[in-house]
């Protein structure tokens, strides 16, 4: 074994974008990092042809754009330009919404509940068939370390079909004694973060119940939901029973407002989930809305802390922190607060930042240009606003968007990154000395998508739980997602559930 030798690195402290990182106190928080050497592991991705260029997926076929606009998406770990991509229009939506419509009255609705189940197994099967294509595609794509989107993204998002596959046939047991129907054209516009896990999280219930879809997937990542139009026609699908338009968020808006659509479903941040309830009021649709969240991730004085230390990673660094349950807040038990920080930051110096083809590497790239400079200028205000910067000296490849590692302590509940998602690989630390106080600063936020607890004790598992304002609750674990299990928030994470028989019931219209 070799060790590893990037080709070209930055100095230490230097972000591409300047910013906080590089800033005088913050490079004086370097601290030295444990001298980890691991030969480098590449995937390969000859598995995935890339083409030159990608239409939009209408009626079972590939069109191209009614004005002929395109754009580009690109590899953000090396800024490379990865395939032009239709630029739908509002035009090209009405012709998916059409298409939608008529294999909704004509094939979809009409077919017995079974044969729809075989097709959802069918695409679930063919997923985990193509899943190495599916990871190393969505890795391209989006930044996402391949080790997650290997075991993550892409072994869930199958699950999630194979899951709603087993409902399509048992609707009446989903809602007993209500008679469920389908509602008909859903409006789905999904974000860059796990592109295809959230195009699997809205298309499988959506079509187990009997709809059909019009999806958009963000501009950043539209390549495996591209793929995944590929998936449907191997799988046979009728036409028109998927549609993906590829195109900017004002195409998604006119999808989701056209009057044939009766359900819409959002993941993305508050202020266009905002925007969108705006859009379609008094239209009569069905809405579910997942936005952001600003998780509190607690830990307990009697915690076991080097598994608790590995939540804290877990919960904050995975996928770069670009996760709306991402646990940004830790909050610590005071009397255990400087052994905890200690054992964090030894931790966080072992972790691997840079190309994420590499099967080594914890922190892959940050998705796009404009995330980095949201992220620094946040990280930048943590700093002016008094908190206590600390990253780990890791080195940063020269090209592609990378963010150091971040923590914060000193932090007030006032500051900015207390209280802002960051959405990104920076963790801001509070203490605490009481349960009743942990609870309160946890619940101290406009948002409520998910915490964590950790302690050895059972009893306060129970009771902290109850008393969080958080959709979705772990206790000495964070981030586990199962197609059973429903996912959603309180206040401005959004409203409806989507996972389990819960998600379900999102796409029935009951009588
Ligand atoms: P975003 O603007 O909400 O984008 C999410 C999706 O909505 C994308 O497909 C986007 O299309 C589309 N969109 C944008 N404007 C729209 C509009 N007016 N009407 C309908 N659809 C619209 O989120 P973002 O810009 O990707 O990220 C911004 C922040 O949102 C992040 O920093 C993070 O805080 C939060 N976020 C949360 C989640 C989550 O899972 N809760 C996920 C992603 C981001 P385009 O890609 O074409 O713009
Ligand atoms: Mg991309």
């Amino acid at each position: 074994m070799s060790p590893r030798k990037p080709p070209s690195r930055r100095p230490a402290g230097v972000t591409p974008t300047g910013g906080a990182a590089s800033a005088p106190r913050a490079a004086s928080a370097l601290a030295a990092t444990t001298p980890w050497s691991y030969a480098p592991a590449p995937e390969s991705r000859e598995i995935v042809s890339i083409r030159p260029r990608y239409g939009l997926f209408i009626d079972g076929r590939e069109r191209a754009p009614i004005d002929g606009e395109v754009t580009v998406t690109y590899n953000p770990a090396t800024e490379e330009p990865l395939a032009e991509i239709a630029k739908g229009s509002p035009a090209d939506a009405d012709r998916a919404i059409e298409a939608a419509e008529r294999a909704h009255r004509k094939v979809w609705s009409r077919l017995a509940p079974r044969e729809r189940a075989k097709y959802l197994y069918r695409i679930s099967r063919i997923m985990q068939e193509r899943s190495r294509e599916f990871a190393v595609t969505e890795t391209l794509d989006s930044g996402k370390p391949i080790r997650e989107s290997r075991d993550v993204d892409v072994p869930l998002a199958a699950a999630h079909f194979w899951y709603y596959a087993g409902w399509a046939d048992k609707l009446d047991y989903a809602v007993p004694g209500r008679s469920p129907e389908s509602l008909g054209v859903v409006g789905q516009v999904i974000p860059w973060n796990f592109p295809l896990l959230m195009l699997a999280w809205k298309i499988a219930p959506a079509l187990a119940a009997g709809n059909t879809v019009v999806l958009k997937p963000a501009s950043t990542t539209p390549l495996t939901a591209l793929l995944f139009a590929d998936v449907c026609r191997q799988a046979e699908l009728p036409d028109g029973v998927v549609n993906i338009v590829t195109g900017p968020g004002s195409t998604g808006m006119s999808i989701l407002t056209d009057p044939r659509i009766a359900k819409v479903a959002f993941t993305g941040s508050t202020a266009v989930g905002i925007k969108i309830a705006q859009g379609i009021a008094g239209q009569g649709k069905a809405l579910t809305l997942e936005l952001g969240g600003k998780a509190a991730n607690i830990v307990f004085d009697d915690a076991a802390l080097d598994q608790a230390v590995e939540g804290v990673i877990n919960g904050i660094f995975f996928n770069q922190g670009e996760v709306c349950c991402a646990g940004s807040r830790l909050l610590v038990q005071e009397s255990i607060a400087d052994e905890f920080i200690a054992r964090l930051r030894d931790r966080m110096g072992t972790l691997r930042v840079g190309d994420p083809m590499d099967k080594n590497t914890d922190v892959g790239a940050i998705n796009s240009r404009d995330q980095m400079e949201k992220i620094a200028e946040l990280v930048a205000s943590g700093v002016a606003e008094g908190a206590d910067l600390w990253q780990p000296a890791c080195d940063l490849p020269s090209r592609g968007w990378f963010f150091r590692p971040t923590l914060f302590t000193g932090v007030a509940q006032s500051h900015r990154i207390a209280r802002e998602e960051i959405f990104g690989p920076v963790l801001a630390a509070i203490t605490f000395r009481t349960i009743d106080e942990a609870i309160e600063k946890a619940n101290n936020t406009a948002y409520g998508l998910s915490a964590g607890i950790w302690t050895e004790k059972g009893s306060r598992i129970l009771d902290v739980a109850a008393r969080l304002k958080a959709g979705v609750v772990w206790a000495n674990t964070f981030n586990r997602f199962d197609p059973t299990a429903p996912f959603g928030g309180y206040k401005e994470s959004g409203y409806g559930r989507e996972g389990g028989v819960q998600g379900l019931h999102a796409y029935l219209r009951m009588s």
